[in-house]
């Protein structure tokens, strides 16, 4: 497998070879989702080039760029018997000059899940994409449900600004006991780890309370924050939205998006569960 730091170094590698190109874009600290994108692109592409990049832009004032974890050794070997050709890791440098100027802001599904905590979060993500599309120029490229909003704000991109790129996703990928696998798990120690759980036994009750019959968002709102109150008082979001559009429901019907971000400690974690009513 080859690793490249230079969009030049990158761009010859592709221009050398043939074939489709599936692209993993990631923040690196690889786990088990970033392996089964990795693993569809395998199967739906001659080549398969992951991105390791831990995007300064997409990190707010007082979060954790700095800490945000990054191993590209331990990376680059779990990518490599995932089955990636190659790997882009580039610098800060090598993608943002001192004086980058250039921002892809999307307006309409940005306005409220993470969008709200997270001023300019989705500016980031939006730029960085653009960036690493025209960079790799792939056939296709791979995004995690448990970003839910992300891919529709990727999706957004995509058709907005004409990329001629397929987007494909995978469901949640989660551990034994419900957590949704992430790079900031590793964050929390053993008591945090069990709390974590709450998330995913949230969005469990979610699902029994609407199965049984229950159509009003407040009211499933409501049950879901006494649990998680069990744990921790620090509740970002809890939003039961039309998984499309992210609008507000007036009644639980369709295809719908229950989705959470909780602190557990210092830990910022998200999930979220798409039902079909
Ligand atoms: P990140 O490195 O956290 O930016 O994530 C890179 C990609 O992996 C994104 O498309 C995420 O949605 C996806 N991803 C992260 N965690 C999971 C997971 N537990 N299940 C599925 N996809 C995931």
């Amino acid at each position: 497998m080859k690793i490249y730091k230079t969009i030049t170094g990158m761009r010859e590698f592709i221009n050398k070879e043939e074939g489709s190109i599936g692209f993993v874009p990631t923040m690196g600290y690889l786990h088990q989702g970033h392996l089964a994108l990795v693993e569809k692109a395998r199967q739906e592409n001659d080549l398969v080039i992951v991105s390791i990049f831990v995007n300064p832009t997409q990190f707010g004032v007082g979060e954790d760029y700095e800490e945000y974890p990054r191993d590209l050794k331990r990376d680059t070997k779990l990518a490599e018997t995932g089955g990636a050709d190659a790997v882009f890791a580039p610098s800060v440098d090598e993608i943002y000059n001192p004086d980058h100027g250039t921002v892809v802001k999307i307006e309409g599904i940005t306005e409220n899940l993470c969008a709200s905590s997270r001023p300019g979060f989705f500016e980031g993500i939006c730029t960085i994409v653009s960036k690493l599309f025209n960079i790799i120029n792939p056939d296709r490229a791979y995004f995690g449900q448990k970003d839910a909003q992300q891919v529709l704000v990727v999706k957004k991109l995509v058709a907005e600004l004409n990329f001629a790129v397929e987007i494909r996703t995978i469901p949640i990928v989660r551990e034994a006991d419900g957590l949704a696998v992430s790079s900031r798990n590793q964050y929390l120690n053993d008591e945090e780890r069990e709390s974590a759980t709450v998330l995913y036994r949230a969005l469990e009750l979610a699902e029994e309370i609407i199965n049984e019959g229950e159509r009003r968002v407040e009211v499933v709102k409501e049950k879901i924050s006494s649990l998680i109150k069990e744990e921790t008082d620090n509740i970002d979001y809890i939003e039961i939205v039309k998984q499309n559009s992210l609008k507000n429901l007036s009644e639980i019907k369709g295809s719908v998006l229950i989705a959470l971000a909780v602190y557990i400690g210092q830990t910022r974690l998200i999930d979220n569960l798409m039902l079909e009513v």
